[in-house]
Formats: structure tokens, sequence, C-alpha cells
């Protein structure tokens, strides 16, 4: 689906929403927890003038954390969609988890955003959250640029901070601006690619968060950095000349680079994904925030720098449909968070990647296979909405009125079908049970659950047929606890929950073949069906898959999907405990039929009795969720914390040091693989072990065998 360049200009405008499209910016802002997220989302809502008075997270008052829970915990969790206009463009931020307990929220916003600022502490540098986030950001190839924030701090140091991005993150991370002091004496930066600089007042001691809003004096550099400048955008531009001839020839050729081809040149190479500018600044402070903002707008893409969307013709993913983001184009949207609102019931947010997505039309849901009519269209401030009539390509906007329509799936043209790739989302790896407080309170609790568990992708509601309980399965201790929370205070259930379970999986490790026979002929219509399978172990992450070594004449093709979905029934179910069997390979190698006695019950049923037995004699063992974990504390508190780490079977894969300062104890970061089922209270434990001073992630990273001794007593 090819464009010419003059369709392509004339699609710019959204028409009546009058969005221009170069003038629009998809962001997110990404961090570790406590890089400053909220403190930046805050000032740059503060300063495209969205809000009158400065949020502080320390207050607990910042408007983007809306629900209850997130300020209380001083975390960002849900992913409100606000917008924001700076120097006559508009930029939509879609807020992100800083949580890893969360990470599917940060999976799908990133689906939806076309460029990330992401933010570091400069003292820490790159932490291990960045690292996940990033590669998320890599997958699915969005631009980014780095603010490195918090250069008030003690212990500030840029350079180091972008160290650990070419260390640990392996990007080619190009400064575009260089601080003037750091720490207390932190007073501007220069920008590189004007040669101009931003000076400041000196830092007030006080905490004073919004007390220094001041704007920046723009000057020349200061007569002692003018060298180091000159020499810092030298590097610079033989950086970005790389990746754009013309500027490389100017560049060997020793002429003058001006400011306008520099931008233009380091604005390809980002979208391209090439470099990855770097920005520094205190959000605190009210440092940087201007010159963040203009690079939002100088280096990140519009809608129109990207691709077309890709979608597929719904049941058939090879054939790939691409769409522009064009208006004329027929709609396609994807819809990537469903929020219950008590006021206006379920909003559905969704971002419009081509045509027009208008109030009152109706539309067709691919996943779903049914129309679905769009109510009310809102543009979504941080606690405000506008109701619009209508939302173009590239706009994000949250949608009343739809029945059926969940988190991934996409929204089109009723006349012109086209699906987008799905979200991927992880399955739960914990979950509690839970109990209404009392009997007459169970459909209620049941009926709220549902509603947070359709919000949420990454949250099960399972009935424990043994047990008769209801099991709320999810990412972590602090996931589930935010929804028992949340079923409290949204809905007025205080449910008691159990303990936390782990979610292992079963496996096997050795090829082991077996035969399933289910032959019933006594009198009247008899079952037949017999088949031999043999069972393969399969990398981590494989799932199960089935491959047929025989044809039709040995047994007919209609009954190797039977066999297939006895295998599949069977793994599910588990052979040593119960749990899910995964990373297996089933291949059919042999089995009988009958004329009149087979029948898709009888080879359904022989499959998983072959499968069975050969897990069973495939030596199957069980697997346990490993989390990376990343844990920060002070350094002369590494004892006591090592020693607790080893007692939860954690293997601790590197410590390293940052210096603080003379005289003080360093910040010592300590990351490891620990199993998901040693990690219950460790904040707690954490806390009392460190007076309070320990952080720490954690994130689901691969599933391994669980050593015997521990296996032995969760079978028993
Ligand atoms: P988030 O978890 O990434 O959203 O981080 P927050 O915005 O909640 O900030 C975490 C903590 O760092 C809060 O106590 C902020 O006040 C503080 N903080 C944020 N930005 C700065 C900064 O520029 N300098 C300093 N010194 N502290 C900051």
């Amino acid at each position: 689906m090819t464009m010419t360049k003059s369709k392509k200009s004339e699609a710019k405008r959204n028409s009546d929403n009058g969005v221009d499209l170069p003038k629009l910016r998809n962001i997110g802002f990404i961090a570790h927890v406590d890089a400053g997220k909220t403190t930046v989302t805050e000032r740059v809502l503060f300063f495209s003038g969205e809000t009158y008075k400065v949020g502080s997270v320390d207050e607990g008052t910042a408007i983007m954390d809306h629900m209850d829970q997130e300020r209380e915990r001083g975390i960002t969790i849900g992913a409100a969609a606000t917008n924001a206009s700076w120097n006559h463009h508009q930029i939509n931020i879609i807020d992100t988890p800083g949580h890893v307990d969360f990470t599917a929220e940060v999976e799908r916003s990133l689906r939806v955003l076309d460029g990330v600022a992401v933010i570091i502490d400069s003292v820490a540098g790159v932490q291990a959250q960045s690292i996940t986030v990033w590669r998320q950001a890599d997958k699915h190839r969005v631009p980014r640029l780095v603010f490195v924030n918090k250069m008030d701090r003690i212990g500030a140091d840029f350079d180091y901070a972008i160290s650990t991005m070419h260390r640990r993150l392996f990007a080619n991370a190009v400064p575009i601006q260089m601080p003037i002091g750091s720490e207390s004496d932190f007073i501007g930066m220069i920008d590189l690619v004007a040669m101009r600089a931003y000076l400041y007042p000196p830092i007030k001691t006080s905490r004073d968060n919004g007390a220094d809003l001041i704007e920046a004096v723009e000057s020349q550099i200061p007569q002692e950095y003018l060298e180091r400048a000159t020499a810092a955008r030298e590097e610079l531009v033989s950086k970005v000349a790389e990746f754009d001839d013309e500027l490389a020839e100017k560049y060997l050729l020793g002429e003058e680079i001006g400011t306008a081809e520099l931008k233009a040149a380091i604005r390809a190479a980002t979208i391209d994904m090439k470099i990855f500018p770097v920005l520094c600044g205190s959000a605190m402070r009210d440092r940087g925030i201007h010159q963040l903002l203009d690079a939002v707008i100088n280096y990140l893409p519009s809608p129109l720098d990207l691709p077309p969307a890709r979608g597929f013709k719904p049941g058939d993913p090879n054939t790939v449909i691409e769409r522009e983001s064009n208006p004329d184009e027929p709609l396609s949207a994807l819809a990537f968070k469903l929020v219950s609102d008590e006021h206006a019931g379920k909003l559905l947010f969704i971002r419009v990647y081509s045509g027009i997505l208008k109030r009152g039309m109706s539309v067709y849901n691919p996943s779903t296979r049914r129309r679905e009519r769009i109510g009310r269209l809102l543009r979504m401030h941080a606690d405000d909405r506008e109701p619009v009539e209508q939302a173009g390509p590239g706009e994000i906007v949250a949608a009343i009125g739809l029945k059926s329509t969940l988190t991934g799936h996409t929204l089109c043209a009723e006349n012109s079908h086209v699906a987008m790739a799905q979200i991927d989302f992880p399955e739960p790896v914990l979950s509690v049970s839970i109990e209404p407080p009392s009997r007459a309170e169970s459909d209620r609790m049941t009926r709220s659950v549902l509603k947070i568990v359709d919000e949420d992708p990454t949250l099960r509601l399972i009935s424990d047929e043994e047990s008769g309980q209801l099991l709320l399965a999810g990412m972590g201790e602090l996931h589930l606890d935010i929804v028992i929370d949340r079923l409290y205070r949204d809905y007025g259930v205080n449910c008691k929950k159990g303990r936390p379970r782990v979610a292992y999986r079963e496996t096997l490790s050795r090829v082991a073949e077996a035969e399933g026979r289910f032959v019933r002929q006594t009198g009247g219509h008899g079952q037949y069906g017999v088949c031999a399978l043999r069972v393969e172990p399969l990398p981590r992450g494989s799932g199960i898959q089935f491959e047929s070594e025989i044809t039709g004449a040995t047994l007919k093709t209609e009954w190797h999907s039977a066999i297939e979905k006895g295998i599949r029934d069977a793994a599910a179910t588990g052979v040593i405990a119960g749990y899910p069997v995964v990373d297996v390979k089933a291949v059919l190698t042999g089995g009988s039929q009958h004329d009149t006695d087979s029948s898709e019950l009888a080879f359904q049923i022989a499959g998983s009795m072959a499968f069975k037995a050969a897990v069973s004699k495939g030596s199957p063992i069980l697997l346990e969720p490993m989390m990376r974990q990343e844990v920060v504390i002070p350094s002369d508190m590494l004892g006591a914390v090592i020693g607790d780490l080893h007692s939860r079977r954690a293997q601790v894969q590197s410590m390293e040091n940052t210096e603080i300062g003379p005289g003080q104890p360093g910040v010592l970061n300590v990351s490891a693989y620990i199993p998901l089922a040693e990690t219950f209270n460790y904040s707690t434990d954490l806390r009392s072990l460190t007076s309070g001073h320990g952080h720490f992630t954690m994130e689901l990273d691969h599933y391994a065998p669980i050593p015997a001794d521990v296996a032995a007593n969760l079978k028993g």
C-alpha cells in the first residue's frame, strides 16, 4: 500500500479537531522507580500550561497518579493519558508505571507510543528496570532520548550516568548538552547544538519543591566552559556524521556546521534509533524541563515520521496489511487500556493509526468478531476530560460505550477489516485465594474482581475445583495487594486473602516414548483410539508443540488434531503435582484406527493418556519462576543483606558500588536471581534489615528447575 507524496502532505491535518500531524508527539516517560518520572511529568504539565499548581510526589498530590493507592505508595501504576501543548505542538503523554510488577503496563504503552524520554538518576545511572524497559523499547523500535535527572543530588555525575548507558545498555548515548556544575552548584546547561548556555540562579539549600520556578536565562557560553564545550560539540558532530553523509563531508573538510543542519541530522539519527541524545537537569528544581520539551519536539518523531502501522487480515496472519497515518485511509485503531470509571462506566483508551474514529459510529472488532458502537469520545487530561467529536491518525482518546472490546483488540472500519498485532502479556506467576467477608457478599466480590480482571490482562480469576476457592493470579505480591486494596476502596468489598502460591510449571528432562490406548469393545458401538507419542524437552519458553511423523494413511488426519487436543488438555493439568506442563514437543509416531469404533473422543483420550505416560517416563521435574532482583542498600549493610539473600536461595550475579562522597558510605547495587517462592515479605524484611534504607525491584526473568530437596516438600 504505497502512497504518493502529495497525498501524504494532504494527510497532515486530521480535519476538524485541527491536529496537525507533524506537530503531534505521542510520548511516554520511562524510568526506574524513584528516578523522577512523576516529578518530570508534573513539571512538564505545569510548564505546558495544563496545571497551575505543581504537584509534589512527596506530598502525594501528583495529578498523574490519580489512584489513591498510587499516591499512598508513591508509585505510578495505571497508564493514564494526558496531553500538553508546547511551542505550537501537541504532546500526548502516556503515563507508564515505574514498578516492575507492572511491566505489562509498560509493554502496552510502548505499543502505542511514538517516542520515549527515558529518565535516569544522575547518581545511580542506568538501573535494572531501565535495562528491562530499554529492551522492551528496542523490541518495539521506539526512538528515545534520555534525561539525566537529579543533577542537584549529592554524587550527581553526568559522565558516569552516560557511561552506564554504554556499559549496561550498549546504547549509542550521545550528549547534546553539557551540565554547568553539579550537586548544589548545578546552575544550568550548555546546549551543544546551538552552542548557547542556559543559566539558573544558585540552588537554595532547603528542599523547596516548586519554589525555584524561574526560567533559565539564555546566554553565551561562560568563558571557562568554552573550550570543553567546543570539544564536546566536535564529538557530537563526529558521532552524528557517522549517519549523515553530507554532514560527514563537511566535518572532514573542517567546515562550520550550522545549528539547523545539525538538528536535522540528530533528528534523523534519533528516529532511526542510531543515536540516543542525552540531556541533563533537575526536575525537582525545575531545571532543564523547557529544554527537554524542546528536545521532544525537535528530535522525537511525529506519527508521520514512522513507518505505516502493520496489521494482518483477520484469521490470516500471513497477509500483512499496512495502514498509513492518513485520515483518508480506512479506520484502524488499537485499544490499549481499559479503565472502569465510577462516573462514566468503562473508559477504553484507543490509539488511532489511520482513518477517523467518530462519535456514534459503528466499528468492527476482529478479536470478538462483533460490531461495536462508539458512544462518546473524550480527550483525557490528567484528571479532566474534554468531549471531542472525532479523532484522527496519531491521536489518543478514550471511548465510552463499547461493550466487549478489551485491551489489545483492534477496532477497524466495518468495510475494510484489519487486525493489528496483539500486545504480548506474560502469564501470571503468583496467586492468592480470596474470600468474601460473608456469604452474602460473595457475588458482589466476584463481580467486582471480574471488572478489575477485565482491565488488566495479566490478572486471572480462577476457580479451584479441588478446594472450591477463588484464586486471584497476577504478576507479584504487590500487584495482587493493589487489586485487593482496590476491591475495598472502589467496590467496598473487604475480602480476605490467603497465603501467596507460586505458579510452578512441570516439564521433562529427557526424551521418552509411550502409547495411549483407549479401546472399549464390549457390545454395541465401541470406542477405539490408539496412538504412540515421543516427547522431547524444548528450550524454556517454548510451551507445548505438536508434530506428526505419520501420514494420513496410517491414521486419518482428523484423528491427529483430536490427539493434539488430548495432549494439550493433559499438559494443562500436569503430571507430577497438577501444574501445567511446558516446554515439551510431542511427536505423533504411530497409531491405529477402527472403521466404525474410532471417534474424536477416543483419540483425544488416547492422546491424553499417551502424553501423561510419556512425560512420566521422561524424568519430569518442577520448574519455578526466578525473579531478577536488584537491591539497593547502603554499602555498610552488605553483610546482613547478602546473608539473608543466600538463605532465600538467591544467586547473586553482581555487586556495584557507587561512591556518594568522602566520608559517606556508598550505595551498593546487588543484582541477583531469586526464586519467587522465597520473596514473600521481602519488603518488610529488607526494611528491618536496613532500618528502612534499602530498596528493591523484582521481575520475572525465567523458569528454572527446583532443587530436589525443595521439590520434595512441595509434592508432599
Ligand atoms: P518516580 O518513581 O520515577 O515517579 O519518581 P518520583 O518523581 O516519584 O521521584 C522520586 C523521588 O525523587 C521523590 O522524592 C522526588 O522528590 C525526588 N526527585 C525527583 N526529581 C528530583 C531531582 O531532580 N532532584 C532531587 N534531588 N530529587 C528529585
